[in-house]
C-alpha cells in the first residue's frame, strides 16, 4: 500500500447550496479514494461530504483537515459516481447536495455502510452433538439453545431470540463462549425459497416484445413500449426480468408511487420467484438503508422503488424499467429538481445496459425520441383476453343541463349497471364538496388569505380548505363582504357528487377515492379492496384511480369534467389532459364485460377528444407534436426556469430583474468573445413575470424563463449565468432556484 504524504489535499463535495467543491487537508496513511464518505469541518459545523478529487494546492496552510474517513470502500462505484457527476451538471446543482439525495438518509450520517441487524445466531456443530439437557442448570440458554437447533442452518435473528427470552444477551454470549453457538452475518431479505407462480400463454405482440428488449441485453438500448392499458406490459417486464435474472444480473424498475401499485410488488415476487428490495419514501431510514444495502451487494435481485431510486447502487445491473414513463412524479418538484426517466436512460446508457419505458400514453418527448430513431419503440396495439377497448362517447354538455354536474345521459348509464350488478367509476379532478363559495349578492368569493387561490369547500368537515398551503377556515354563515345570506357553491368536487349520486341512488353502496378519503396507505387499500371485490357499486375518484389499478367490475366511467386544463396556459396541458383520461378510460371493460366511456366536454370537436374517440393516442401526439413545433416548445427546444419567492412583495421581481441583466451580460460577453464555445444567439431570455399564481402559502413568487434552440447552448450559457448569480452577495439571501427541463411553468 502506498502511504500518503502530509500534504495531499482531496476535493470534497459537501452537502451545502453552494456550486463548489471544498480542499481538505488529508492526514491519513490510507490513500483517499473517490467517492468515499468523510466528516469535515464547515464553518462551526462538521459535515459528511464525499471525496471527489485527489490533489490540488497541497501548500495552502489555512487549508481545515478531513476529520473522518467514514468508508472502508467508495460507497458509490464509478458508474454511479459519473452519473452523479452528469446529473449535477446537467441540472446544474450542488454536487454535494445532488450526492447527498442519492444516499439513504442513515448514510448522509455516519453510519456505517453495511447496515446493522442482518447478524444471526446459529447452532455450531459442536453444539449439534451437544446434549440440551446439559444446560438444565441454565434454564434461558437451555431454551435459547433449542430454539436454534430447531431453526438449524438459517439461525435466529435478534427479534426472533427476543421472543424466545427477553433477556437474550447474556444467555447466547454464553453459548457463544461454549462453543455451542454462533454469530454470522447473513442477508437483509428473507431467501426462503418458493415456487414461482405460472403465467399467462403470452400472446405474439409480448413475445415479439420480450424478444427485442432480451436481443439488446448486455448493451445500451432504449426502447419505448406503447400498449394500450390492459395489453399486458407488466407481462413482458416480467418476461425481460426473468432472462436478466438467469444471466445473473440484476433489475431496476420504477414506478410512479408504490403506494398506489401494492399489487405489482406481489405479482413481480410471485412470477419471478424472487424477493423484491422496495424502495420507496415511507420507509424507515433503517429499512431503507437495508434495502439499498440488498440491492448494491447484489444480494436482492429485484429492486423496485419511487423517484429517487434511480440512485440505487447495483452491483450486476442488467435492466431499467421505467413503468408509467409519461407520470409527471417521475420529476422532482423542489430542491434537486432532476427527472427519474431522463437520468435513467443516461445511467442505462452509462451501464451499458438495455431501458424499457412503459405506457399506454407515452409523453411526446419519448414519442419524440422514437421518431428521431433515440428509442426504440415496440407496440402492444391490443389488449389481452376477449376484451376489446372500450366504447368512447362524447357528451356535449353545450346542448345539455347537468345537475350537480352530471347529465342525464350519464346518470342513466349509471342507473344501467346498477341494475345490472356492474360497477361505475364517475371521474372529476376535484375534491371537495365545492371549487368556488361564491355571494349571490355581491359575488364575493371565499379566497386563501396566503395564496392567490380560491378556497375548496369540504361540506363534511364543515370547513374551507386551500388546496395549495393547506389552510383550513370556517365557513362563513352570511357573505363576509355584503352580510347578505346568499353564500352558494358553485362547481363540483368529488364529495358533492358522491352526495348527489347517494341521494339519487339510495341503496348504491359508492366508495370514494381521494386524497381526503384515503389517507394513508391503509384507508387506501381498504377501499381498493372494497372496490375489487365487487361490493362497490359507485367509484367517485380523482385521479388516484387513474393509476395502474386492475378494477374487473368496472364498465362504466364517465369523467365529469373533462374541459377542466383544456385550455390552461400551460403548453403541457392538452398532453397531461388526454393521458389522465384516457388512463381513467382504461380502467373499464377490462374483464369479459365490454367497457363504455362516457365523456362531458363542451368542445366535443376539440382534437383531443375527437383522439380519445378513437383510441387514437399517436394522432393526438401528432397534432401536439405540430403544434409545439410551430410554437418552438419541448423538444423542439429547451427550457431552463429560474424562479425566486419572498415574503417581501416586490423582492422577486427585483431580484429576477437585476439577474435578467446579469444574463444579457454574459450573452454579450460570448458575443465579443471569439474563442466562445456557443452561440450565444441562439438563446433566447424572456422577461421576467410573477407566476401565475403569484402569492402561494404568503410567499410571492416570479419567474423567466431562457429558452434555446440546442441543449449545449442552453448548457454554456446556464453555466455562466448561474456563476454569476451565485458570485452576487446581494444574492445570498433570496431564495431562487434553476429548474431545467421544467414540467410546467408555475
Ligand atoms: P398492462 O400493464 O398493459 O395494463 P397487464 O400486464 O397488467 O397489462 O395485464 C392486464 C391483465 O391481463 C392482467 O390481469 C394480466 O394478468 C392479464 N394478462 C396479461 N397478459 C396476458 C395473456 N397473454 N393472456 C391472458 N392474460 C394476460
Ligand atoms: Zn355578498
Ligand atoms: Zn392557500
Amino acid at each position: 500500500m502506498v502511504t500518503a504524504s502530509k500534504s495531499v489535499v482531496v476535493r470534497v463535495a459537501v452537502p451545502v447550496p453552494l456550486r463548489k467543491l471544498f480542499d481538505y487537508l488529508w492526514s491519513f496513511e490510507r490513500q483517499p479514494e473517490p467517492g468515499t464518505r468523510v466528516r469535515v469541518p464547515f464553518g462551526r459545523r462538521s459535515l459528511v461530504g464525499v471525496v471527489v478529487d485527489i490533489g490540488g494546492s497541497g501548500d495552502d496552510v489555512k487549508l481545515k483537515a478531513v476529520t473522518e474517513i467514514l468508508d472502508v470502500e467508495p460507497v458509490f462505484d464509478e458508474t454511479l459516481f459519473a452519473l452523479l457527476k452528469w446529473s449535477s451538471s446537467y441540472y446544474h446543482h450542488p454536487l454535494g447536495e445532488v450526492m447527498a439525495s442519492a444516499l439513504p438518509v442513515a448514510l448522509r450520517a455516519s453510519t456505517g455502510l453495511r447496515p446493522a441487524g442482518g447478524e444471526r445466531w446459529r447452532i455450531t456443530p459442536a453444539g449439534l452433538v451437544t446434549d440440551a439437557d446439559s444446560l438444565s442448570r441454565a434454564p434461558a440458554r437451555q431454551k435459547i439453545f433449542n430454539g436454534l437447533h430447531e431453526a438449524g442452518e438459517a439461525g435466529l435473528s435478534r427479534l426472533d431470540l427476543k421472543s424466545v427470552v427477553s433477556a437474550w444477551t447474556k444467555p447466547v454470549a454464553a453459548l457463544v463462549e461454549q462453543g455451542l453457538v454462533e454469530r454470522f452475518e447473513s442477508d437483509f431479505l428473507d431467501h426462503t425459497p418458493f415456487d414461482a407462480e405460472p403465467g399467462p400463454e403470452l400472446i405474439d405482440d409480448q413475445l415479439g416484445a420480450i424478444e427485442t428488449i432480451c436481443d439488446r441485453l448486455g448493451d445500451f438500448s432504449a426502447m419505448l413500449l406503447h400498449g394500450v392499458t390492459g395489453s399486458g406490459k407488466t407481462e413482458v417486464y416480467i418476461g425481460a426480468i426473468t432472462r436478466v435474472l438467469e444471466r445473473g444480473e440484476q433489475a431496476l424498475v420504477l414506478v410512479p408511487e408504490i403506494a398506489l401499485t401494492p399489487q405489482l410488488v406481489d405479482r413481480l415476487r410471485s412470477r419471478l420467484g424472487v424477493q423484491v428490495a422496495v424502495l420507496h419514501s415511507g420507509l424507515n431510514d433503517t429499512t431503507r438503508h437495508r434495502m439499498w444495502f440488498a440491492a448494491r451487494s447484489g444480494e436482492a435481485q429485484v429492486v423496485l422503488g419511487t423517484r429517487s431510486a434511480i440512485y440505487t447502487p447495483l452491483a450486476r445491473p442488467g435492466l431499467i424499467v421505467i413503468d408509467e414513463e409519461h407520470d409527471g412524479s417521475y420529476k422532482q418538484q423542489d430542491g434537486y429538481r432532476y427527472h427519474a426517466r431522463d437520468v435513467a436512460v443516461m445511467r442505462a446508457r452509462m451501464s451499458k445496459i438495455p431501458i424499457v419505458l412503459g405506457s399506454a400514453t407515452p409523453s411526446l418527448e419519448s414519442f419524440e425520441n422514437c421518431e428521431r430513431s433515440r428509442f426504440t419503440r415496440i407496440d402492444l396495439p391490443r389488449r389481452v383476453g376477449s376484451a376489446g377497448l372500450p366504447s368512447v362517447h362524447l357528451i356535449d354538455l353545450s346542448r345539455m343541463p347537468t345537475d350537480q354536474g352530471l347529465s342525464p345521459p350519464l346518470v342513466k348509464a349509471i342507473e344501467n349497471r346498477l341494475k345490472r350488478g356492474e360497477q361505475s367509476l364517475i371521474f372529476l379532478n376535484r375534491r371537495g364538496f365545492a371549487p368556488v363559495l361564491i355571494c349571490g349578492g355581491c359575488r364575493w368569493q371565499a379566497t386563501c388569505e396566503r395564496c392567490d387561490s380560491r378556497m375548496t369547500h369540504h361540506r363534511s368537515m364543515g370547513r374551507l380548505r386551500c388546496h395549495h398551503c393547506g389552510v383550513i377556515t370556517d365557513v362563513p354563515t352570511n357573505c363576509p363582504a355584503c352580510e347578505a345570506d346568499a353564500l352558494v357553491n358553485v362547481g363540483e368536487g368529488t364529495q358533492r357528487v358522491e352526495e348527489f349520486l347517494q341521494e339519487r341512488f339510495d341503496q348504491a353502496r359508492i366508495v370514494r377515492l381521494d386524497r381526503d378519503a384515503a389517507r394513508g396507505p391503509q384507508a387506501l387499500n381498504e377501499a381498493l379492496d372494497r372496490i375489487r371485490s365487487g361490493d362497490a357499486n359507485i367509484i367517485v375518484g380523482t385521479q388516484m384511480v387513474a393509476k395502474g389499478h386492475d378494477f374487473p367490475g368496472l364498465t362504466l366511467v364517465g369523467i365529469v369534467n373533462a374541459d377542466q386544463g383544456l385550455y390552461s396556459i400551460d403548453f403541457r396541458a392538452p398532453e397531461f389532459l388526454l393521458q389522465q383520461i384516457m388512463q381513467v378510460t382504461g380502467r373499464a371493460g377490462r374483464a369479459d364485460a365490454p367497457g363504455e366511456v362516457l365523456v362531458q366536454t363542451a368542445h366535443p370537436q376539440d382534437p383531443a377528444f375527437v383522439a380519445l374517440a378513437s383510441h387514437d393516442y399517436d394522432s393526438f401526439i401528432r397534432l401536439q407534436r405540430g403544434e409545439r413545433k410551430a410554437a418552438g416548445f419541448p423538444p423542439f427546444s429547451h427550457l431552463a426556469l429560474l424562479r425566486c419567492d419572498s415574503l417581501k412583495t416586490d423582492e422577486p421581481m427585483d431580484f429576477l430583474g437585476w439577474a435578467h441583466q446579469a444574463a444579457r451580460q454574459c450573452l454579450d460577453a460570448a458575443k465579443e468573445d471569439a474563442a466562445t464555445d456557443y452561440t450565444p444567439a441562439n438563446v433566447d431570455l424572456m422577461d421576467p413575470v410573477p407566476s401565475p399564481m403569484q402569492r402561494r402559502a404568503g410567499r410571492h413568487r416570479a419567474q423567466l424563463l431562457v429558452r434555446a434552440r440546442e441543449r449545449s447552448d442552453l448548457h454554456r450559457f446556464l453555466m455562466d449565468w448561474i456563476y454569476r448569480i451565485e458570485a452576487n452577495t446581494r444574492t445570498r439571501r433570496i431564495r431562487w432556484s434553476v429548474d431545467v427541463d421544467p414540467l410546467d411553468l408555475y
